[in-house]
């Protein structure tokens, strides 16, 4: 550890009244490690590898989840005391979720992140705190966002704009965006203003409150949130867009969760731009080629997700290409900024985020993009750290110099990717047994579509990318070219799995599983992979 811990107190107690109803759950951890461990060959095709960001830097036991569960389950049977080191242990973790994506205890993985702020907020109601929380807290309550910044200079970085009473859309910009990413905020509006959006903006916008919950310090959050509720109510708001990861995992999972309801549309700027895209409404160029690359927000990916919009998006920009991270999606490394460790241990997230830069480049590309200000603040201070020189920037200030309104972008249609969804339209059996619901998603050099099982032996076969698929299949042409030769289910199946275990030069097939084991069996993969002799 970088940064000197708090000094030692001790207290036992027997008040850990949230935590404790994790205890069942606990109970089921394994030992097997994975959650820390696991790397593509013992996760099954998975884009997995040690997935724990942060104990990749610590290194001991005690940072990943199956430690972090022992030690609570030490905490609850009084076994060891609350005290100030747990207090800083307990803040060690950014909540990202990638232990429990790789976690096949239960269908959904153990829920690390969620006990930790079970434990976070007992740690604060048994009076164990750090002071520098307190003063985020106080810092809130009095004007309305974490910096201590005074609240009249929130909208100070849009100049003397007037800004109209009420609109459909309502841009939230974050507390984030607002006082220290104020480009992201900037670029964001002038993006909106180039793309003729009817918006506004909340004339005295609260934080969202992602902090606080994060922090196990809950008790200010009703008064934040009624009062950014009334004002978008008041603005009339059909839809409101943030640009920011936290505030739309706040707004879209936590708000619902403590029980408000609101009746607009919430959507990420990825999400909306994608939609713009999509509609034919914008399109990009960049006037010369570039090679991208993309960081999943933990908040937008793996605890909302999104993953395929931001994609859409950026692949939308012509002379753009994107190239993946060996980490992405649901597998993707933290960037070691959320669930409070930036500002509770800077070192720490400026490590974590240093390794992420680091596999950022091992892709070659000329820019690292996100869509999230805090991601961009961590990742951005990771790449001064090990002095890196690759550009991060977030999406919006990415696509704002490339606008092209209005024409579409016309993307040359794959003769064979059409051939391919004909046939597999003619023959529904191979995805027999697969439950309603299954998605396959199908990469033919770049250009894709799934299928979408609807019923017994049942498919929609559509012709663009799936939002959330269980499995990737990347195919070779030749190798398409020679499965839809058959006519017999099994046979395609046989030859199937052929070109997965003994592929040629020409002829492969690659997956990738988007699900765990538990979930893909419980979706019916296990009869589908047993056709194509995979099991
Ligand atoms: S992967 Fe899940 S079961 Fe295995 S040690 Fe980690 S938390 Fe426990
Ligand atoms: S939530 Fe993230 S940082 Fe915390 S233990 Fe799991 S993988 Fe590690």
């Amino acid at each position: 550890m970088h940064q000197k811990f708090s000094k030692e107190v001790t207290k036992i107690t027997t008040n850990l009244k949230n935590l404790s109803k994790y205890e069942d759950e606990m109970w089921l951890c394994a030992r097997c490690g994975d959650c820390s461990l696991a790397d593509k060959t013992v996760a099954s095709n998975r884009d997995v590898y040690l997935p724990c960001a942060i104990k990749n830097v610590l290194g001991f036991e005690a940072f990943a989840a199956r430690g972090r569960i022992m030690i609570m389950n030490d905490l609850l049977n009084e076994r060891i005391p609350l005290s100030n080191d747990i207090v800083d242990w307990a803040h060690t973790c950014t909540t990202c979720k990638s232990c429990m994506e790789t976690c096949t205890a239960t269908a959904d993985g153990i829920n690390l992140p969620d006990m930790i702020e079970a434990l976070r907020r007992d740690l604060v109601q048994n009076e164990f705190v750090m002071p520098k929380h307190q003063v985020i807290e106080d810092s809130i309550n009095e004007l309305g966002n974490p910096y201590k910044e005074p609240s009249g200079k929130r909208l100070e970085l849009f100049g003397n704009r007037v800004w109209p009473e009420t609109a459909p859309v309502i841009y939230y910009v974050g507390c984030t965006s607002s006082y220290r990413e104020q480009e992201i905020a900037r670029t964001t509006v002038e993006l909106f203003d180039k793309l003729g959006i009817d918006y506004t903006v909340l004339p005295e916008e609260q934080c969202c409150g992602s902090v606080l919950l994060r922090l196990g310090r809950t008790k200010s959050f009703e008064r934040i949130t009624k009062m950014n509720l009334e004002q978008m109510k008041a603005a009339g708001a059909q839809t409101i867009v943030t640009a920011c990861a936290g505030c739309y995992r706040t707004w879209k999972i936590d708000v619902p969760n403590e029980g408000y309801k609101y009746d607009f549309e919430l959507l990420h700027v990825t999400e909306f731009l994608d939609r713009m895209v999509g509609e034919g409404k914008v399109s990009f160029e960049s006037p010369k080629p570039l090679k991208v690359t993309y960081h999943d927000p933990c908040h937008l990916g793996r605890h909302a997700e999104v993953y395929e919009a931001p994609r859409r998006v950026i692949e939308s920009v012509e002379n753009v290409t994107l190239v993946e991270m060996e980490t992405n999606k649901r597998y993707a490394h933290c960037c070691g900024s959320g669930g409070g460790v930036k500002g509770s241990f800077g070192n720490l997230a400026n490590d974590v985020a240093g390794n992420r830069i680091r596999e950022a480049e091992e892709t070659e590309v000329d820019v690292l993009i996100t869509a999230c200000p805090f991601c961009h603040k961590g990742l951005v201070d990771g790449a001064k750290h090990i002095d890196s020189e690759l550009p991060v920037v977030d999406l919006p200030e990415f696509l704002l110099p490339f606008v092209r309104k209005g024409r579409k972008r016309i993307m040359a249609e794959n003769p064979l990717k059409k051939k391919f969804m004909t046939y597999l339209t003619a023959h529904p059996k191979i995805f027999e047994g697969l439950k309603k619901g299954a998605t396959i998603d199908y990469d033919l050099e770049g250009d894709r579509f799934h299928v979408f099982v609807t019923g017994k032996s049942q498919i929609d076969v559509n012709p663009v990318r799936a939002e959330n698929p269980d499995v990737e299949l990347i195919f070779a042409p030749k190798a398409v070219e020679k499965l839809i030769t058959f006519d017999s289910e099994d046979e395609y199946a046989a030859r199937f799995g052929l070109f997965f275990k003994e592929p040629t030069d020409d002829e492969w097939i690659k997956f990738v599983l988007r699900l765990n084991i538990v979930k893909l069996l419980m979706k019916g993969y296990r009869k589908f992979a047993q056709k194509a002799g995979l099991i």
